[in-house]
């Protein structure tokens, strides 16, 4: 049997898109074959039919009506699919045999533009790596703004990881599988697999970013060269909204792994992924949606260095310290909707009307912007203030030319202004006139028939007629119509006035909605040549929004502007930690100070009971870090921090289940990532390491990693929380730690937190306590009691071996084993056996056995 010739030329299409689901115009349907209709069925819930197609067997299908398509693509992206959109691309009507079809565009969600999927707070990146030498090149894209990133790093995985840290990317593409499997498996990222087309790297790279030559830049090309082949290959169409490439320093931001920034829960809730409780949702104050993706960008990729950070500190102090200008800024800027993500869209030829007005009203904010940022001739705002273009001439355009109540679709007319184009103005004239002239012409004809039911009347087949009824019939005069239909009791005419009106007023109707589109295809394409302009101004918004922002929130919570340090001490007085604080009642929070040095302070070890507060204290010294190096004042009275190059967190029980890894696993890959790459100048945070595990291997495990860090790492600024309460021995045997513990008081039976972190180790761990008021049964809670008691005689004597373990840690072990066994020993010595009955004897020894083989 023999394909259909339709299922031939979906076959021969298919061939060329086979990593994506192909949607196949068929009519006003969009239908998929095959795989592609097995799963999107299954993804989309949609009925799986079958077609005929010149097989044995029916082809399976399904489909989607193609008004409808934007939703189902979205939701086939936000799974990780690719979708090619394969349309009909001849008129049907010209067609010779089966009408000629081809991919206009594929979607991918590294490039998807729809703002029904895409979230207008945050970027939307696609990247590609390219190996060069002992390199990697690496671009990043956003095609929804245009902006498109460069730079290149040593080739191993973990400065690559490092790179993408900073704009988490959707997709990747890279030149070589394996490379793609390790970040597929690392990022959940969807990978494309392509060749470099040498001429491409010379050819349009350069074409784009005239500035490419030679040395490191080579690197960064081929990236941008793979990328850009890969956009093109996707969008299929001239990508103008890419104007230049910044090749940045990787030493200009920090890199932040996966796991601190969801340890301290940078951008999202550990919990349900949800920005509530997030760093970003207490900063975020923003009021334009650029502003919200730079503050985005901004806590993803800190600053690293120190002027840079002085600058944007100095920027939000400036509009911290005046209050009129701060709030006068917010309603400037509320104004100013989304004209990067439009200006993209002029440049992809997919603006609508209704946008054009949206990017003129926001120009319109410019001049009241500018103005209050000439107010401040400071700094960092003074430079932006310098480079503002205020593009008063796109406003005019726009205002001149596009209707206000302009509707979505072009199509609808009513866009363009008549006093923009004259003739437009004239098409419309007649067009409304029409309808007079019409009325004036019946009023005429009824006069001189005097047939007052005359009527001109208008069908599709026949235009514009005079209709007289049969009764009437006789006093048509002779010679002045001419017949066109006879009905049951009524004749048709027309008249040569009557197809001229008409012509005119039919003319005019196809005219003007021809002329308004190519009007507004002109008038799109000025606002595409100023461009450049448009995404400096926009760029210039985003920073100026944050400026804002952070001075609103830093009003907001009483936040203070950090000082930044060269002499590598932390010093807070009264720090909090700016999310929990919020979700509690105002003065709720307990403040506390912290000190470290690079020296002989500099690796804090943090014990107390559950609940007390120890986490918490970590976090927010790190999040304070954090914070100062995107230029945010910090929720503290007072303080002085340095600029860390790395801020490392190792922080409770995360279970990487999904990675089919365990608990104690993932933790000792993390606390090894930290030991590998951490630097004097990193901060380090540790919350009970070796917890995953038992107790002495875990000890031994926390014991070593102090030792590391504190010999290894020296500088490097530790915060370390533990239940292991043997290891505050460890302040007066090694250089450089301090213990603290957090205050709790007895109140009689109960415990209360005090939340207070004060200097010295913790002898308790109120465990029992904090179960009590987790609402344990009494019963349990006695028995625990028990045990630990008995346990806790066990240690008092271990007390005595870790005298030993401080000149040899290695003893450790040792000593409570010996310790074990002396009991069974002092129990034999202290029987009094002649007193003794037969049946307790037994007893006794029995235990003793029990004893003496639970020893080893
Ligand atoms: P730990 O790590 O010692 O077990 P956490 O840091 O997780 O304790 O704190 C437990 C809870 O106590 C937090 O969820 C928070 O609600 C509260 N808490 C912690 N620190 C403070 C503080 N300084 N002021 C007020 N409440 C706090
Ligand atoms: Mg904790």
């Amino acid at each position: 049997m023999a394909l259909t010739p339709m299922m031939q030329q979906y076959f021969t299409i298919k061939e060329q898109y086979k990593d994506c689901i192909l949607f196949y115009r068929l009519g006003d349907f969009y239908e998929m074959f095959f795989e592609d209709a097995e799963t999107a069925s299954k993804e989309l819930e949609l009925v799986l039919t079958g077609r005929d197609c010149g097989l044995e067997e029916r082809a399976p299908m399904c489909g989607i009506p193609y008004h409808a398509a934007a939703g189902y693509i979205g939701k086939l992206i936000q799974k990780g699919y690719k979708v090619g959109i394969c349309e009909q691309v001849e008129d049907p009507k010209e067609a010779k045999g089966i009408v000629k079809r081809d991919v206009i565009r594929i979607v991918t969600p590294g490039t998807l533009l729809d703002e029904n999927f895409v979230d207008n707070k945050r970027n939307n990146y696609v990247m590609a790596v390219t190996s060069h030498e002992e390199w990697y090149g690496v671009a990043f894209c956003d095609l929804s703004t245009g902006e498109f990133q460069g730079t290149y790093v040593p080739q191993n995985l973990s400065s690559l990881h490092n790179e993408m840290s900073k704009f988490t990317p959707k997709e990747v593409i890279v030149t070589e599988a394996s490379l793609g499997e390790e970040l597929q498996k690392k990022w959940n990222v969807l990978v494309n697999l392509r060749e470099l087309d040498d001429s491409l790297e010379k050819g349009s790279v350069q074409n784009y970013f005239k500035s490419l030559s030679g040395g490191y830049n080579r690197v960064v090309a081929s990236a941008s060269a793979l990328l850009l082949q890969y956009l093109e290959e996707t969008q299929k169409t001239a990508l103008t909204n890419i104007t230049h490439l910044e090749i940045y320093n990787t030493e200009d931001s920090m890199a932040l792994d996966i796991n601190t920034k969801r340890n301290l829960e940078l951008t999202e809730n550990i919990v349900d992924k949800g920005k509530k409780g997030s760093l970003l949702w207490v900063l975020d104050e923003t009021e334009t949606a650029m502003g919200s993706r730079n503050l985005r960008r901004w806590i993803e990729a800190p600053l690293l260095n120190k002027e840079l950070v002085v600058k944007r500190l100095d920027a939000v102090e400036a509009f911290y310290q005046n209050l009129n200008l701060l709030e006068d800024m917010r309603e400037a800027l509320k104004g100013v909707f989304d004209i990067e993500r439009i200006v993209s869209k002029i440049a992809l030829k997919s603006v609508n009307p209704k946008e054009m007005v949206t990017l003129k009203r926001s120009l319109g904010k410019l001049p009241m912007v500018e103005s209050l940022l000439k107010q401040v001739d400071y700094g960092e705002l003074s430079r932006l203030s310098r480079k503002f273009d205020v593009l008063s001439d796109v406003h005019k355009l726009l205002e001149d030319s596009i209707e206000e109540d302009a509707p979505l679709a072009l199509k609808e007319g009513g866009v363009i202004k008549s006093s923009y184009h004259k003739e437009i103005e004239e098409l419309r004239n007649l067009k409304q006139n029409g309808k007079r002239y019409i009325a004036e012409m019946e009023q005429k004809e009824r006069d001189f028939t005097g047939i007052k039911s005359l009527k001109v009347g208008y069908n599709k087949v026949f235009g514009y007629y005079i209709e007289i009824s049969k009764s009437n019939y006789s006093s048509i005069p002779e010679g002045r119509y001419i017949r066109k239909q006879t009905l049951a009791n009524a004749e048709r005419f027309i008249t040569q006035e009557l197809k001229d009106i008409e012509d005119k007023i039919l003319g005019a109707e196809e005219k003007l909605a021809d002329l308004e589109y190519t009007v507004f295809q002109d008038i799109r394409e000025k606002v595409e040549n100023e461009i450049e302009r448009l995404k400096q101004t926009a760029r210039i918004i985003a920073d100026l929004d944050c400026y804002q922002c952070l001075a609103k929130v830093a009003r907001n919570n009483g936040y203070v502007k950090p000082q930044i340090n060269e002499d590598g001490k932390i010093r807070i007085l009264e720090g909090r930690h700016p999310v929990v604080e919020q979700m509690m009642k105002k003065g709720e929070f307990v403040s506390n100070d912290l000190y470290m040095d690079g020296d002989k302070e500099r690796f804090l070890i943090i014990t107390g009971p559950n609940m007390a507060g120890k986490s918490t204290y970590m976090r927010q010294t790190a999040l304070m870090s954090l914070m100062a190096q995107i230029g945010s004042f910090v929720p503290a009275k007072e303080a002085s921090l340095p600029i860390c190059d790395r801020i490392f967190t190792r922080i409770g029980a995360s279970d990487d289940l999904a990675g089919g890894k365990s608990t104690f696993m993932v933790e000792m890959s993390e606390v090894s990532d930290i030991l590998l790459h951490a630097t004097e100048s990193s901060l380090i945070i540790l919350d009970e390491v070796g917890r995953g595990t038992s107790t002495y291997d875990g000890l031994s495990i926390a014991w070593a990693v102090i030792e590391h860090i504190l010999s290894e790492i020296q500088g490097a600024k530790t915060l370390f929380a533990t239940h292991y309460h043997e290891l505050t021995a460890l302040e007066d045997e090694l250089y450089g730690i301090r213990n603290y513990s957090v205050l709790v008081k007895e109140v009689g039976k109960n415990i209360a937190f005090l939340r207070k972190i004060v200097p010295g180790g913790a002898d308790e761990s109120y465990g029992i306590e904090v179960a009590r008021l987790a609402g344990l049964p009494k019963n349990l809670l006695a028995r625990a009691k028990e045990i630990l008691a008995k346990l806790e005689k066990k240690e008092k004597k271990t007390t005595k071996a870790t005298q030993k373990v401080k000149e040899d840690p290695g003893i450790l072990q040792m000593g409570i084993f010996d310790f074990e066994k002396d009991q069974v020993l002092e129990k034999l010595r202290s029987l009094d056996v002649l007193s003794m009955s037969p049946l307790d004897a037994q007893r006794i020894l029995y235990e003793l056995n029990q004893e003496a083989k639970d020893v080893n």
